[in-house]
């Protein structure tokens, strides 16, 4: 085989997917309660030719100039703010009239800048490129403006709600560091505008990356005969295979050949190598240099004050007390693999990183007669998503109705409108973009591109855009999704339901705008109802005959088999969370690759191929879960928290639904995500759901839940 382009890589490559939210920001698009039209002010947002919430088709150079006119218009309107006379400042021109600039600007150019990780031509992705760069800056430099910042300290709120805005608004400002003399002011500002440039180039490179293998027919055995099919053939009669996504797992799940992985897993893991890894470091070095303006000790110090966790500490805490107990288990699971791989081959010694995957498949065939191929026969992506907003309409009381004929950035992206079941009113708007493109962003996230807010008395409808890469429909087949795949939809229909049930007032507390290490309770919560037997039926159907759905005892082992992922998915959460923390505390250079290999190995006991880069491709130390991607196993507490309360009441219980949607979903970040989630359960939560799940007892020493 052939690596051509070898120039990037990815995660451990574990089997589980990446679950990102992008940098989730500010609002966009109309919603409202009674509305329809854009509020004066606020261009409309489609072109003449368009239908649809959002904008889908520019001329070269358009992205670019409405990118700078939404700035001007922002501009102007903080002038206005700032000249307001003293003894007539309100909240009404001051803090409420900057968080609707903010709100239209932010509404105006995420659009925009989702461009850049969507759109199929390189010239206009690279402007909305450009425009993901403009708007970090535009924020960057708004909130170290010390008049706007002076103005807003000299409002008197009227209400908790104002005052919650108030709060968090200010909090904005000095953590931009306001209360800094101006010369340092000026440069953490310019620290962060270059820490945005690296952050938005690490990401364009994974986006362009085209690293492709080529293979002989023969050097593909394991994989269906219909699979190497689809792979492009040369004129040599060798077939190329991507290192997207789904061609990287079909591979690492069926190949039965071990180099042959390896050559994948090499590949993968070395994509943008040299030019990430020091996109990432350099990155590391300046956000220290930030956080010791700022008076922090280290960068986990400067992002981790505020949210739910409150300190490094506590972090570090909750993390350390799973280590043990989990490596004990990780043992144990890659014992249970090394038997499977000695039944195929006697002399093995060991079990390499590129054999994970594909022995877990094994263990899943052999202990669960679990066929995943099979099993994906009777999930094509139109049955699930059927399922899935029948589900959650039913639980939550809305409708999704296909928006047909909308016009979207490529031909396979599907529009959805989402409206109250009661009365029919539009919430919000839901475009899914399913399958891998030249170009397009690799893996999953969902992305608030449009906050909704209230705004001259109407409700701005949110709009959220989920970014999937499915297998893609070939053969005359549809897309079919294996059960980590349906888990994944869930998992960012999960992220989009908090953005577009929002009735939260304002933008910046908007949906999924919350602690962030909150942000990944409701999609992890949803997560769960890919695993409910019952559920899994009801989102079923035979591709051939969509009447017939998975057979119960083949539902059965689709759910047993979960079990055997869920060691190697807790410890690459774990891994990946206490290689963020390494970096982030550090307070000298990184070596990023030799800290990422020595955590992984320490945590699960399997050292990752010395020439492998995971850090080159781990989007979120990035995308904005830098000193935060702990948060996944924080929010898991939560997250099963919530689900325990459904499996007490009922799964598809509509009560305890519309509690979860008024109580948490609703209120976007009005209240600290540990406050709403007590309303909701009625009670302080536990961390016992959380224990059971991974398999281990609760660690006694330490505050071992958040
Ligand atoms: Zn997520």
């Amino acid at each position: 085989m052939l690596v051509s382009s070898l120039r990037k890589s990815a995660a451990f490559g574990m089997g589980a997917l990446a679950l990102a939210v992008f940098a989730v920001a500010a609002c966009g698009c109309l919603h409202q309660t009674t509305k329809t039209a854009p509020p004066a002010g606020i261009p409309n947002e489609s072109g003449p030719d368009e239908t649809g919430p959002i904008r889908a088709n520019f001329s070269p150079g358009e992205l670019t100039q409405l990118s700078e006119t939404a700035a001007v218009a922002a501009n102007a309107s903080f002038a206005r703010i700032a000249a307001q006379p003293s003894g007539s400042r309100t909240v009404e021109n001051t803090l409420l009239a900057f968080e609707t600039t903010v709100g239209d600007y932010r509404n105006m150019v995420q659009p925009l800048a989702l461009m850049g990780n969507v759109h199929p031509d390189p010239a206009i992705a690279a402007e909305g490129i450009a425009c993901q760069e403009a708007e970090g800056a535009f924020l960057t430099a708004t909130y170290s403006r010390r008049d706007l910042f002076d103005a807003m300290q000299n409002t008197v709120p009227r209400t908790p709600e104002e005052a919650r805005l108030l709060a968090v608004t200010v909090r904005a400002f000095e953590k931009n560091g306001l209360s800094l003399p101006d010369e340092n002011l000026a440069r953490v500002q310019a620290l962060k505008d270059d820490l945005n440039r690296l952050e938005v180039r690490f990401q364009a490179n994974l986006n362009n990356d085209s690293t492709t293998l080529e293979f002989a027919p023969g050097e593909l055995e394991g994989l269906d005969a219909s699979k190497i099919a689809s792979f492009p053939e040369t004129t040599n009669g060798t077939r190329l295979v991507s290192t997207r996504y789904p061609d990287y797992i079909v591979v690492m799940t069926g190949a039965t050949r071990g180099e042959i992985r390896k050559a994948m897993y090499l590949a993968y893991n070395n994509r943008q190598a040299e030019e990430n890894t020091r996109l990432l470091e350099e990155a590391i070095g300046l956000r220290q240099e930030i956080a010791r303006e700022l008076g922090y000790s280290t960068w986990a110090d400067h992002r981790i004050e505020g949210r739910m966790a409150g300190n490094t500490s506590s972090v570090m805490r909750f993390l350390s007390s799973l280590q043990a107990p989990l490596l004990e288990k990780s043992l144990a699971h890659t014992r249970q693999l090394l038997e499977v791989k000695r039944s195929l081959e006697p002399a093995a010694a060991q079990v390499n990183p590129w054999d994970v995957i594909y022995l877990v498949e094994q263990t899943k065939r052999r202990k669960f007669s679990f066929d995943e191929e099979q099993v994906r026969t009777y999930f094509p992506i139109d049955r699930v998503l059927e399922g899935l907003f029948q589900l959650t309409g039913s639980l939550f009381a809305v409708r999704f109705e296909e928006v047909k004929g909308a016009s979207a950035w490529s031909p396979d992206v599907r529009l959805f409108l989402v409206r109250n079941e009661s009365d029919g009113t539009p919430i919000g708007h839901l475009y899914l973009d399913p399958y891998p493109r030249e170009g397009k962003y690799g893996h999953f996230a969902a992305e608030n591109v449009v906050l909704g807010h209230e705004r001259d008395g109407q409700y701005v409808m949110p709009v959220a855009v989920i970014v999937a890469n499915f297998r893609a429909p070939e053969h005359g087949r549809p897309s079919l999704l294996a059960p980590d795949e349906i888990e994944t939809l869930f998992h960012e229909t999960g992220h989009a339901l908090h953005m577009l049930l929002s009735s939260a007032p304002y933008a910046t507390l908007s949906g999924a705008e919350c602690e962030w290490d909150f942000v990944e309770t409701p999609s992890q919560a949803l997560e769960e109802w890919a695993w409910d037997p019952d559920i899994l039926v009801s989102i079923s159907g035979k591709y051939e005959n969509l009447s017939e759905p998975i057979p119960a005892d083949q539902v059965e082992r689709v759910v047993a088999s979960r079990t055997i992922d869920l060691t190697p998915t807790y410890a690459r959460l774990l891994a990946n969370s206490l290689e963020d923390m390494r970096y982030h505390t550090a307070t000298g250079a990184v070596d990023v690759t030799g800290v990422a290999h020595r955590t992984y190995e320490e945590v699960t006991g399997i050292a990752p191929h010395p020439e492998t880069h995971q850090p080159a491709t781990f989007e979120h130390m990035m995308g904005g879960y830098d000193a935060g991607y702990y948060g996944y196993l924080w929010s898991k507490v939560y997250a099963l928290e919530i689900v325990d309360e459904f499996r007490r009441t009922g799964m598809t219980d509509r009560a305890t639904g519309m509690r979860l949607r008024h109580t948490v979903l609703e209120r976007g970040n009005m209240a600290d995500g540990g406050l709403l989630l007590e309303e909701f359960l009625g009670r302080q939560p536990g961390a016992e759901a959380f224990f059971e799940q991974i398999g281990i007892d609760p660690v006694p020493t330490g505050p071992a839940s958040p």
